[in-house]
């Protein structure tokens, strides 16, 4: 049986990007050694890590003044490490709240200024992306921080705002690479790796350079960006094994043509399971308003628990696996990021339409 994995997180990777770590696991190149066993100052791996950096900023067209850095702590580390580094003595920032990881952000950037909630979808049980007329922002923000990507709620913006001079920080953890976008639209993006990139353990941001070097004096030396930008990444030991796994990824994006090609195909297999739920004459809901629908995240339900449960069951008895919904929504959610094979989606699209057949 062909198991497919539809887990938020950490989810799947790549078939062929596994085997390979597989055959290099004991024997990287000819060395002798597992990446996990070499010094992160060494050729080998340093080799491994300038590769990796390189792929990203090929695949991501990313600026010559950005920085791309790999950290540890995961994306909840940057929900501190932003408002550390970019309130450059300001004392407010912007944040949007359209569920439950901007509001872990927002409780975050409050214990170090103000926060002016400059939208907010929680009027409709954060279902939505507000209409950007509608926000009220601070011209004097430090920045302005949202989530492009709401993994929980499904909810994805489909555009990008425009902030004028306050720097646009975005919480990518559950869309980077999955969809084309403009860099220099921003002034920060970050994401934890184990959504769209690698292994758990490895966050990824991209930082404008003329954001760094603002940090207070008082600043813990691992939580300045611009320590590890000045040491790309190696002021300390760096999550090695998870950065040569990310640059594996990276290759993989490559030859299966880049992020214009990965978009076309999200956009298809999200089409495929919203499909499966409007055609469905109401046996399957999406809370989430049509527009704003996430390519990566579908969450969807059917008119009652036990129903539910029932189909959980019999997804996994068919090699479906991980569908239960974040327990803060319930019912179901199919996280269908990059490494997701179409097979894999139509394979729940036509399960889905045969469980309504037989229960509605
Ligand atoms: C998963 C996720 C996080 C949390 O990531 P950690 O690496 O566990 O800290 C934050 N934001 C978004 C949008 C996520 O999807």
């Amino acid at each position: 049986m062909t198991i497919y994995n539809f887990s938020a997180g950490p989810a799947v990777l790549p078939h062929e990007v596994l085997l390979q770590a597989r055959d290099e696991m004991l024997d990287w190149h000819g060395t002798g050694m597992s990446v996990m066993e070499m010094s992160h100052r060494g050729r080998e791996f340093t080799g491994i890590a300038a590769q990796a950096t390189a792929d990203l900023r090929e695949l991501l067209a990313v600026p010559a003044n950005y920085k791309v850095l790999f950290l540890q702590g995961g994306a909840h580390l940057q929900f501190s490490m932003i408002p550390l580094n970019l309130l450059r003595g300001k004392t407010s920032a912007d944040y949007v709240n359209t569920g439950e990881w901007s509001k872990k952000a927002v409780a975050e950037a409050q214990k170090f200024c103000k926060v002016n909630e400059a939208a907010s979808s929680a009027d409709k049980k954060f279902s939505y992306v507000p209409a950007f007329d509608t926000w009220k922002c601070d011209a004097n923000a430090a920045y302005l921080h949202y989530t492009p990507n709401e993994t929980i709620g499904g909810v994805e913006f489909n555009w990008v705002p425009e902030t004028g001079a306050v720097p646009l920080v975005a919480d990518m953890s559950s869309n980077i690479l999955s969809r084309q976008i403009d860099i220099s639209k921003f002034g920060l993006i970050y994401a934890g790796a184990q959504k769209n990139i690698g292994p758990a353990g490895l966050c990824l941001v991209i930082v404008r350079e003329d954001l760094l070097g603002h940090a207070p004096a008082s600043t813990p030396t691992m939580l300045n960006y611009k320590v590890h930008a000045d040491n790309d990444s190696m002021y300390n030991t760096p999550p090695t094994y998870g950065m040569y796994m990310a640059g594996l990824v990276f290759q993989w994006l490559k030859r299966n043509g880049g992020v214009a090609a990965m978009e076309q195909v999200n956009i298809a297999k999200a089409r495929l399971l919203y499909d499966a739920i409007d055609a469905s004459n109401g046996f399957y809901r999406c809370p989430v308003a049509e527009a704003d629908r996430s390519r990566m995240n579908v969450p969807f339900n059917t008119h009652d628990a036990a129903t539910d449960a029932e189909f959980l069951k019999q997804a996994e008895a068919q090699g479906m696996l991980q569908l239960k919904g974040h327990k803060l929504a319930g019912g179901m959610r199919a996280s269908i990021y990059n490494a997701m094979p179409v097979q894999g989606v139509q394979a729940l699209a036509t399960f889905m339409q045969d469980f309504a057949r037989r229960n509605g």
